[in-house]
């Protein structure tokens, strides 16, 4: 229920995302690419002739100015009409945003003296340009320059990496709650244990409810992504239990979601997925009623 696709930085298109899912056996997936609704109709089509039910999604990237400056939340938003009008005006203006702000990176780049063209890096992008781009770009000019991708993130791509600028547009939080209910979707924040930026993420949850958001995203691949790799069953579980705790409390609706991005990570897809029962909770909260998708 959290899914990437090549319309943002995953490597499968929203077609073999579709035909992945059939051969696990999931009957539901949500197709949720970075700031772009773009895969959602091929997926949703592919979905019907193959009898999978595909969630129209997004995650909206947001730089909020509210928490502290640079921290990214990611809020995601399931069963949207992806055909709202004001939802994709918001989407072309961060996705605008982001390809001046991709530019600007691969030119401190160049300043610096790595080997990596923009001609190149937006060849690979087949919707939104995001990072990961720029990094499998320079990884293949510059061999022997960074031991791992990971190296050039930390010394150039992350927040305080040499090369990070800031997107010039960002939504808030409650601007990005906003648009995704407007979009009749449920505004759901994503992987709350991974914002270690964040100083007091229960107390920004608590305000996030209080704004409007409906959902937490419980269930999630912390042990194979940033800044938890490696985190230990013990240690994940403790950090599940604990968000899970806090969505109790705050009465928010639980989501589970692999963050699947395809090849270049050992994340299955359907891993920490839901259960029949959460998935019809979730799609309870949605006051858009999915036609393309009768199942
Ligand atoms: P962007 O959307 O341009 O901000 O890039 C975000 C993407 O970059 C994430 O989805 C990750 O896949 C990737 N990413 C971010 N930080 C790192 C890191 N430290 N190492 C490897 N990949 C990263
Ligand atoms: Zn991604
Ligand atoms: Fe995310
Ligand atoms: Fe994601």
């Amino acid at each position: 229920m959290h899914i990437h696709s090549t319309c943002s930085d995953g490597s499968f298109t929203p077609r073999e995302v579709v035909e992945l899912a059939m051969q696990k056996g999931l009957k539901a997936i949500a197709i949720a690419d970075h700031d772009t609704v773009e895969g959602v109709a091929e997926a949703v089509a592919a979905g019907q002739e193959r009898g999978i039910e595909v969630v129209p999604a997004v995650e909206l990237s947001i730089q909020n100015e509210q928490e502290k400056d640079f921290v990214e939340l990611h809020l995601l938003g399931y069963f949207i009409d992806h055909q709202d009008e004001e939802l994709n005006d918001v989407l072309d203006r961060i996705v605008q945003a982001r390809i001046e702000q991709k530019i600007r990176q691969i030119k401190v780049l160049q300043d610096d003296g790595i080997d990596v063209s923009v001609e190149e890096v937006f060849s690979l992008v087949k919707g939104v340009p995001g990072r990961p781009h720029i990094a499998e770009v320079v990884m293949r000019r510059n061999p022997g320059r960074f031991a791992s991708k990971e190296e050039l993130f930390a010394e150039y791509l992350t927040v305080d990496g040499k090369a990070y600028t800031k997107r010039s547009f960002s939504l808030t939080l409650a601007e990005a709650i906003k648009v995704v209910v407007k979009a009749g979707g449920v505004p759901v924040l994503a992987h709350p244990g991974a914002y270690d930026k964040v100083k007091d993420i229960e107390a920004m949850m608590c305000r996030a409810q209080g704004i409007g958001l409906r959902g937490l995203e419980i269930a999630y691949t912390y042990n194979k992504n940033r800044p938890h790799h490696g985190l230990a069953a013990a240690e994940m579980q403790a950090l599940l239990a604990r968000f899970k705790a806090l969505a109790d409390e705050l009465g928010l609706v639980q989501t589970g979601g692999s963050d699947f991005h395809g090849e270049g990570k050992d994340i299955e897809l359907g891993e920490m997925g839901m259960d029949y029962v959460e998935f019809q909770e979730l799609k309870a909260k949605s006051s858009f009623i999915d036609t393309l998708s009768p199942l």
